[in-house]
């Protein structure tokens, strides 16, 4: 590593010494023993702190007032590792991925940790870099570039103020995350996504409508069906009903890839009952299996983080059988 003896001094100031690494990366990068039922093409990081993040997200294990299991992240165990030996692992397995992903907690020293994780990651191995992280300064988010981030990602999770106000709210406000996806456009240009979560009491409608603005501006969409965390406040609420996800993967598909809009489609009751397009377009969209398909970043397909893999399957981690179409065309009802 060129430059160790800087990064050294880095990992005393912060806590990058350790890292937390999914579970699935963990096994790929072998270091420990697992079964994977689907291997991640991402190899998800996650910054380490000894503590609770600063925020307080009610969806989420690692919030400031959770009593959840701090190893957790939506389901997925990550545990923490000596960077060290994470990197090393990395040069050897680097093949094995598309992408890596660092993911961070809020906590002092957030950028300064993120910043830390890319530069030892880019010198590990030539794989693009994704920043998963909460809204930060222009100059913080230049920070993220010159360490060699390829792209950012700020979740909104929450598709309407008063939704985001509900569930996060006190830490964050929906204004100051739209103004940082803004900044981010103006640095990252189109390498610039946003995680939203299904489930957490929006309409279809709100949530295509939403999908809509944001693809208008420029950024990526990643659906995430929200997913019960025990220890949090939302531990109890359900998970998003199948169809329901469904009609929203295919308007956002169909969204990004300027196929319909959101004032083409249709909603009774706030619920998609026409998508704005063709019935062939329709039915060769749905046969492609790919709107189903997790999304996001190129090459993160996260298997099996928001649902087990006995299913129901919210995202597809990969190509979708003939059989997983017949389902789906079920679980769409339209003919
Ligand atoms: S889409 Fe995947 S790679 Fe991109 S920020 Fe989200 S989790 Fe990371």
């Amino acid at each position: 590593m060129g430059n160790s003896k800087g990064l050294q001094g880095q990992w005393q100031r912060t806590s990058i010494a350790n890292v937390r690494v999914a579970f699935g990366t963990g096994v790929l990068l072998g270091l420990w023993r697992g079964q994977l039922t689907v291997a991640p093409t991402t190899a998800h990081f996650l910054t380490y702190y000894e503590g609770r993040c600063s925020a307080n997200c009610k969806f989420c294990p690692q919030a400031r007032e959770a009593t959840a299991d701090l190893r957790m992240l939506s389901r997925v165990i990550w545990p923490r590792f000596e960077l060290e030996k994470v990197l090393t692992a990395l040069k050897k397995n680097s093949n094995k991925f598309e992408r890596v992903c660092i993911q961070a907690v809020n906590h002092p020293n957030v950028v300064d940790d993120l910043c830390g994780l890319v530069m030892c990651v880019r010198n590990a191995c030539g794989l693009p870099i994704s920043v998963s992280c909460q809204p930060l300064t222009k100059q913080d988010i230049e920070r993220l570039v010159e360490s060699g981030a390829e792209r950012v990602s700020i979740a909104l999770d929450a598709v309407t103020p008063e939704l985001f106000e509900g569930i996060k709210g006190g830490s964050y406000t929906w204004q100051a995350h739209l103004e940082a996806l803004e900044h981010a456009r103006t640095i990252f240009s189109n390498r610039v996504s946003t995680h939203l979560i299904v489930g957490l009491g929006e309409s279809e409608q709100d949530m295509v409508e939403r999908i809509q603005l944001l693809h208008g501006r420029g950024i990526i969409i990643a659906l995430f069906a929200f997913t019960p965390i025990a220890g949090t406040p939302l531990s109890g609420h359900p998970q998003p009903d199948v169809a329901s996800y469904r009609r929203i993967q295919l308007a956002r598909f169909l969204i990004v890839n300027n196929l319909s809009r959101a004032e083409r489609m249709r909603f009774e009751n706030e619920r998609i009952v026409d998508f704005g397009v063709e019935q062939d377009v329709l039915r060769e969209t749905i046969e492609s299996g790919e709107p189903f398909r997790t999304s996001g970043c190129p090459g993160c397909n996260r298997p099996f983080y928001n649902e087990s893999p006995r299913g129901p399957i919210y995202n597809y981690p990969k190509k979708l059988s003939s059989q997983d179409i017949v389902t789906i065309w079920s679980q769409l009802g339209v003919t």
